[in-house]
């Protein structure tokens, strides 16, 4: 492989806590190897409309506990097409880039992939809160995520203990049901509902009973994003047989809340392991 001179890096699809300290040690690992690091603006999107600037160490400076993304991220319809890849592929070498980073989720890594057919170095950095990336044991951003749902999970579970009540919790993940399961067994929850795991309405209602003939004073009920049902049709049917089961409900539904907050430690050691590691175990030209 030729010598890398100029190396972009970009951000893609979800943004989640830890694609900051992501940046941070791309550009500085890339510094300390004599390259000079070109951050690409709102993703793929960026790439196309030729929206990059050369980055130093200063750049990144102060971002290692922010949440979010310096360079922003957008979902990019045009790269899907093969003219808006050679579009970008043009942009990149237009501007000298000779080999690009990428940090994002699945999506994201296939837009990776297309590159990297067309000839282009590329590496990519897991980074998805939904933990669902093929090859990937623990992705950028989880953590975070996972800790945010189980504060939720706490701190419904005080009030929920002061009435009875049952709390349908549904937590992100899209069809991966990673954070749900994880989040229940840490906030000891009642029930998991995960997509894995197909489930019947009816199925709930009996371990809802259960927990009532336990002597329960609250059921934690955490939904995963991509379950059978959702939070709100749980919570319908519930309230629908609220005499039999004794219990009321009341539902939450965190959203956005778990992809924002600054990275945990475990990101933020994640994310700079994986943007220095490259260098060493792919590009030994350019690793001094
Ligand atoms: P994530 O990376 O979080 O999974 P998306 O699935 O939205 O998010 O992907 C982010 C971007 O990656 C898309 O907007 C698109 O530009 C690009 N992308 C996704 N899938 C492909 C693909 N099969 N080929 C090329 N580019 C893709």
């Amino acid at each position: 492989m030729s010598e890398i001179r100029r190396l972009g890096v970009l951000t893609s699809g979800g943004d989640g806590p830890g694609m900051n300290p992501a940046i941070r040690a791309v550009a500085r690992t890339a510094l300390e190897h004599k390259m000079t690091p070109v951050g690409i603006r709102r993703g793929y999107q960026g790439l196309l409309d030729n929206d990059m600037e050369n980055m130093t160490a200063r750049s990144v400076g102060g971002t290692i506990q922010r949440g979010g993304t310096v360079l922003g991220t957008v979902r990019s319809p045009a790269f899907l097409t093969p003219r808006g890849r050679l579009d970008a592929l043009h942009n990149l070498s237009a501007n000298g880039v000779d080999a690009l980073v990428i940090i994002g989720g699945d999506g994201s890594m296939r837009g990776a992939i297309e590159l990297h057919k067309l000839g282009l170095p590329v590496i990519g950095i897991p980074s998805s809160i939904d933990n669902d990336m093929y090859g990937t044991e623990m992705s950028i951003g989880v953590d975070t995520a996972l800790n945010t749902l189980l504060r939720s999970i706490d701190m419904i579970k005080d009030t929920a203990s002061s009435h009875q009540r049952a709390f349908p919790i549904e937590a992100m993940g899209r069809n991966c049901g990673y954070l749900g399961l994880m989040g229940a067994i840490a906030g000891g929850a009642e029930m998991a509902l995960i997509p894995e795991v197909p489930f019947t309405l009816d199925e709930v209602l009996i371990n809802l009973q259960n927990a009532y003939i336990k002597g329960k004073a609250h059921c934690i009920i955490v939904v995963a994003e991509g379950a059978s049902y959702k939070a709100d049709t749980i919570k319908a049917y519930l309230d629908e047989r609220k005499e039999e089961t004794g219990f009321d409900s009341r539902v939450t539904i965190l959203g956005h809340v778990q992809r924002g907050g600054a990275p945990s430690a475990f990101d933020r050691i994640l994310a700079t392991r994986l943007g220095w590691r490259p260098w060493r175990s792919y590009w030994p030209a350019s690793a001094a």
